[in-house]
Parts: C-alpha cells; sequence; structure tokens
C-alpha cells in the first residue's frame, strides 16, 4: 500500500516538455486514472513513477519519501506496459514467475504466487503454453499476472486494455474492479479512454500537452467539466463547440453563433447573469448531443432543423442536424426514425449549456 504525490513536476526532453508542473496526490488505496489523448504525458508520468525517468524539475513522492533520484529496482512498483512483452521461448508459468525468479525467490513461494494469481486471472489452465498459443485478450492477462505477482506497493499499467476487442475490454473492465476490491493496491492506469476511465477511476486526472487540466471524481470531470478540452475528451459523439458573440438586447442576454449569424440562441435567466457588463463579448457554448431533443417544448427555444445523418448504434440513435449553417449531434432513442433532410424542430435544454471562455478555453461557472 502507497500514497503517491507528484509536485510541480516537470519533464523535459531536449526542447520537448512532456511535463509541465503537474501536481498530483494519490490516496492509499486509491485506484487513480490518468486520462488523455496522445503525447499528453500520460506514460512519462508513469515512468517517472516508475523511476525509469527522472524529474526535470519538482518532486516524486512515494509514502512521504522523495524518490526522485531512487533507481528503479529500490522502489516496489511493477509496471505493465502497452506492448505486453512476453518471453516467446518461456512457458506461461515462467513468464508470470519471472519478477519472482529475478528477486531469488523460493520455489515454493514461486509456485504458490504464480497459481494464486493465474487462478485470480482465470489463466490458470494456460500456464504449461507458451505465450503464442493465448489469444490477445490471454496475453493481456498474463502480462497483468506478471505485474501482480510480485504484490507491490504500487501498480502502474499503461493502456492495459488497449489491443483488445470491445467485448473482452468490457469484461476485464468488471475484472479490474473485482481485483480492485480484493487487492486495494494503490493503482495508476493510463487510458486515453474516456469509458474507461468513468467506469474505473476512484479520481481521474486529465492531462493533455502535459499540464493537469482537471481532476476529479468520474462524475465531476463528466458533468462539471473544467474548460473545453476536458468536455470533448470525456462523452460519446464529442460535444457540440458554437463558438458565439453575445447580443444585449434591451438588458436580455442571447448568443450569436459565428458560423451563422442569422440565428439567435436564448440564454435561460439563471445563466444571465454571468454576461452582465459586458463581461464576455464572445463566449463558446458547449451543449452535450443528449441535450438537443428533437420536438417542440414549451420552456425551450425551437429551432427549425434539416436532418443529415441518423445512425441507430445499438441502444441510441445519432442523429446529425443542420440549424442553418450551425452541424450539431444528438442523441435520440433508436426507436425513432429520421431520413436524410426531413425538417425537424429542435430544442436545446438550456439549464444544460456551457459557456467557456474563448481566450483559453476555461469554464465560465455562475458565481455562487
Ligand atoms: P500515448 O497515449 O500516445 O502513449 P502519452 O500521453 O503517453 O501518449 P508520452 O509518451 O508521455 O505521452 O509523451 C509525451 C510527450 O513527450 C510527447 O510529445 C512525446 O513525443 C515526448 N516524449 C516521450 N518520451 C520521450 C523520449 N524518450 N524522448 C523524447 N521525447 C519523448
Amino acid at each position: 500500500m502507497a500514497r503517491i504525490k507528484f509536485e510541480n513536476v516537470t519533464k523535459q526532453f531536449g526542447e520537448t516538455t512532456a511535463l509541465h508542473n503537474v501536481s498530483f496526490e494519490v490516496g492509499d488505496g486509491e485506484f487513480f486514472v490518468l486520462l488523455g489523448p496522445s503525447g499528453a504525458g500520460k506514460t512519462t508520468t508513469l515512468k517517472l513513477l516508475a523511476g525509469l525517468y527522472k524529474p526535470t524539475g519538482g518532486d516524486v513522492y512515494i509514502n512521504n519519501e522523495n524518490v526522485s533520484v531512487v533507481p528503479p529496482y529500490e522502489r516496489n512498483v511493477a509496471m505493465t506496459f502497452e506492448n505486453y512483452a512476453l518471453y516467446p521461448h518461456l512457458t506461461v508459468f515462467e513468464n508470470i514467475a519471472s519478477p519472482l525468479r529475478a528477486r531469488k525467490r523460493s520455489q515454493s513461494e514461486i509456485e504458490d504466487r504464480v497459481m494464486k494469481v493465474a487462478k485470480m486471472l482465470k489463466i490458470d489452465p494456460l500456464l504449461p503454453r507458451k505465450p503464442a498459443e493465448a489469444s490477445g485478450g490471454q496475453k493481456q492477462r498474463i502480462a497483468l499476472a506478471r505485474t501482480m505477482v510480485r504484490e507491490p506497493d504500487v501498480y502502474l499499467l499503461d493502456e492495459p486494455l488497449s489491443h483488445l476487442d470491445a467485448k473482452i475490454r468490457y469484461e476485464l473492465r468488471q475484472e479490474f474492479h473485482r481485483l480492485e476490491a480484493l487487492m486495494g493496491v494503490t493503482t495508476v492506469y493510463v487510458t486515453h479512454d474516456y469509458v474507461e476511465a468513468l467506469s474505473l477511476g476512484n479520481r481521474i486526472l486529465m492531462l493533455d500537452e502535459g499540464e493537469v487540466q482537471q481532476i476529479g471524481k468520474p462524475y465531476e470531470i463528466y458533468t462539471d467539466p473544467a474548460n473545453i478540452k476536458v468536455a470533448k475528451q470525456v462523452g460519446q459523439p464529442d460535444i457540440n463547440i458554437i463558438e458565439c458573440v453575445t447580443r444585449n438586447e434591451n438588458g436580455t442576454i442571447s448568443l450569436m453563433p459565428k458560423n451563422d449569424p442569422t440565428l439567435r440562441i436564448e440564454v435561460s435567466q439563471e445563466f444571465q447573469s454571468i454576461f452582465k457588463n459586458n463581461s464576455y463579448p464572445e463566449v463558446v457554448l458547449g451543449i452535450r448531443p443528449q441535450y438537443i431533443k428533437a420536438g417542440e417544448n414549451d420552456t425551450y427555444q425551437t429551432f427549425d432543423s434539416r436532418v443529415d445523418v441518423y445512425q441507430v448504434l445499438g441502444s441510441d440513435g445519432v442523429l446529425n442536424i443542420e440549424i442553418g449553417d450551425l452541424k450539431l449531434v444528438t442523441l435520440t432513442t433508436p426507436e425513432e426514425y429520421y431520413k436524410h433532410d426531413q425538417a425537424l424542430k429542435v430544442h436545446f435544454l438550456k439549464d444544460r449549456f456551457y459557456f467557456f471562455s474563448p481566450e483559453d478555453g476555461k469554464r465560465i461557472r455562475l458565481s455562487k
């Protein structure tokens, strides 16, 4: 068990700044997810924790000990990599046993621990085989078993489900939940998949371009994004982002989309105060697809739209519409049917609007 702390950590590779002033803490036994797009600095963060990299600036702590210059073998952390790097000439048993053999553990201890972890991950029937005889999902479990066999203080898992198909990913996500409940070992888990992050994380750190964008519980990250990057990274289909100029008509603010100035989007009474004193001449409006609804509604402004594309994806219908020159994505139930070019009245649930600053993308919130 272990606590982790990053304090103003910067990591530079020549001219490239992979991490910039990153600070966060992970609690004992916490399942902490690093979420971010490619190149965000996720793997660099894990390697700093594993001791494979030294920070250019700032400090890394494990259990209050500054480990910034402590070599990997003196840290009780275990890391799995995206490419699971199994030894092809060794059996699955020997692959899993290899970290224990390197630490010169007794044969009986090795047998006990390999068996225990293989059973937990349901790969015990594979132990006599070679990795080539295992499926992709099984290989990923073997790599995971090799990480877990050591019983370290911290697991560092780098995209452990990335090469698997959707069904096995789903199954393994459930397994991670069971393992977490079983083991309670501090885990830092890297992914670019927001579903994985929301499903697994006790908390999520969203990284982008080497900077912390937000740290919070999954629900907070989804419902209360700190900026446009977080709002875009979390949710499928992507949140609708509309750049607008604000219009003040007799003290009431409405929004004029930049790419169709003939439209006016009403702002609810609740949000009017944000725009008092002309504080934001321009604003970026965000609305998630599920909050644009087909049909008229007495409490919401109605727009005339045109259907572009409609796809039914199992439990959801994804409907692309155009309101004038505004292209938007909405979510419907799959029972509906829409055809190309059909006229459709829609309304926005305007209490679900997010407003962002056009300058830095940060969320503009109501002052409490
Ligand atoms: P991915 O999801 O694609 O693995 P990531 O979020 O893990 O991305 P990192 O691998 O941490 O991102 O890389 C962050 C930045 O640092 C990138 O711009 C990358 O090119 C750079 N970088 C990482 N490792 C090195 C290195 N050893 N030498 C030079 N640049 C590096």
